[in-house]
């Protein structure tokens, strides 16, 4: 096979000598140094490895509340209130790797495995339009059954599903790296991201973890996302799993991996993950991880991912605890999954026993329309925005930061349509109350335009039944 050969000549764009190196001879940063590289970043410039080693390296408590505030001031400037919020499809749990982590794993006996037949996709995303979302991320375990051909009919299937009111209007991918022909049919179908985690920058460590299948290889996992950008599709999301080896170690990777992306397509990261690993059926690693990431570290981890790459949309698990979540939304994340279930089959399934069986992580159990509530109460806006991407203008968190305006001019206004799309066909009466106050403080907020004036035309559209309607 032609790919072979290329993983044979990949070499790794992750200088670990010199991240070690940085995380020791930037230890007790002096002060001021710290201030100069928090301004820079609020400067709109993303940050080099040594200045990240800094600020991974403050350790006093004043000094990290700079920090903090740091990236809450950057959120405030740039990104506005809104959150975007999206669902997670599982479509299949079997797998031909062996990652220690992970309770899809091939020799982990005790889990059922099921994959979605075509029927079974269309009900749980029927299931998941009734609750009102737009947004989804579908994973799908690595095996030779979830072929680029598979999986890019799963996802022609989800945008052909369609009950009353209800779309899916943007399709995001966590799946196994793909070769470059195969990457083309997903951009052929059209989804919004392509998501691929490293889970650990370290190879040692990869190695360790990933022990057989195609996943053990780290150059082809570490080139996957290349190989999408050489396909056409720019649209791509980061991540490592945290837990598997020093945090530090693995923030320094994610900001390497972005600006080799910089220097290699001219332009970064769509988005960043960091999930937390999270307990797993039958999976020993999952209960007590090697590393694991403390909430202070976490917070930590969040504000320095935001200060050091500012234009990049961060993307939180909604199984974070709520006041972990509601910290680090202030940070700058700008995406979190809510009402997620991560059984396979699980939207649409009553069997309890038989979701319990095929999911891999615990479930968080608040609807999403609990999660829409506390976060109006905080003071965000939901969003389930699809504007840019259908709109043709990809890499949109790009354009947030650089375009002076860009938030005021389209997220807001499409933050705030399609908050009310969902208030008007799926909220309950207390959460339309809420909701209808959010969206009345938003536009108190807004400057007396042409821009309002339409904003206000259009809503009134959509409580008269006409929906889809964005800047
Ligand atoms: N099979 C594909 C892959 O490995 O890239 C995609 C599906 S896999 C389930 C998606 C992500 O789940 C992985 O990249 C990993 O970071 C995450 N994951 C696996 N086990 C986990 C655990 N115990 N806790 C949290 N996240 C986990
Ligand atoms: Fe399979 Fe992905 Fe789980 Fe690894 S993380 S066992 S590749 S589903």
């Amino acid at each position: 096979m032609l790919y072979i050969k290329d993983r044979d000549n990949l070499k790794s764009f992750i200088p670990e000598e010199k991240i070690f190196e940085y995380l020791e001879t930037t230890k007790n940063p002096d002060k001021f140094k710290v201030r100069e590289i928090i301004q820079k970043s609020l400067n709109k410039n993303r940050l080099d490895p040594e200045e990240m080693a800094t600020l991974l390296n403050v350790e006093d408590e004043e000094l990290l509340e700079e920090i903090f505030e740091g990236a809450r001031e950057l959120k405030r400037r740039i990104y506005g209130n809104r959150i975007v919020l999206f669902a997670p499809l599982y479509i299949g749990n079997e797998c031909i790797n062996n990652c220690q982590y992970c309770g899809f794993r091939v020799t982990n006996k005790n889990i059922v495995r099921r994959s979605l037949s075509i029927e079974e996709v269309k009900k749980e995303v029927e299931a998941l339009e009734d609750k009102g979302h737009k947004r989804l991320i579908v994973v799908f375990g690595e095996h030779p059954k979830y072929n680029a051909k598979f999986m890019t009919e799963t996802i022609r299937t989800i945008y052909n599903t369609k009950k009353g009111k209800g779309e899916i209007r943007r399709v995001n991918v966590n799946a196994a790296p793909q070769t470059v022909e195969d990457y083309k049919l997903f951009k052929e179908v059209g989804i919004g991201t392509f998501q691929i985690f490293q889970e650990t920058y370290h190879r040692e460590t990869y190695k360790k973890y990933h022990i057989s299948g195609p996943k053990s290889n780290y150059l082809w996992r570490l080139y996957g996302l290349d190989r999408a950008f050489q396909a056409g599709l720019d649209d791509v999301g980061i991540g490592a799993l945290f837990g598997l080896y020093d945090w530090k170690f693995e923030a320094m990777g994610l900001l390497y991996h972005t600006i080799h992306f910089e220097e290699r397509f001219n332009v970064g990261p769509h988005t960043i993950s960091f999930p937390r690993i999270e307990p797993a059926l039958d999976t020993p690693i999952a209960e007590r991880p090697p590393y694991a990431l403390d909430d202070k570290n976490f917070k930590k981890l969040v504000a320095i991912l935001r200060l050091a790459v500012p234009y990049t949309g961060l993307i939180l698990t909604a199984r974070e605890p709520v006041e972990i979540r509601n910290e680090v939304l202030k940070f700058g994340v700008s995406q979190i999954d809510g009402g997620s279930s991560i059984g396979v089959g699980s939207y649409s399934e009553t069997d309890e026993e038989k979701i319990k069986k095929s999911q891999f992580l615990l479930g968080d159990n608040r609807t999403l329309d609990q999660i829409i509530e506390e976060l109006c109460e905080e003071g965000y806006l939901p969003s389930f925005c699809t504007g840019c991407y259908r709109l043709g203008r990809t890499g949109e968190h790009f354009m947030e930061f650089a375009i002076p305006g860009f938030v005021k001019r389209f997220c807001t206004p499409n933050a705030v349509l399609t908050f009310l799309e969902y208030l008007e066909d799926y909220a309950p009466e207390s959460t339309k109350k809420i909701g209808a106050k959010r969206i009345e403080e938003e536009i108190k907020n807004m400057q007396d335009s042409p821009l309002k004036k339409e904003l206000l035309q259009k809503i009134e559209k959509i409580k008269a039944g006409e929906r889809d309607l964005y800047f």
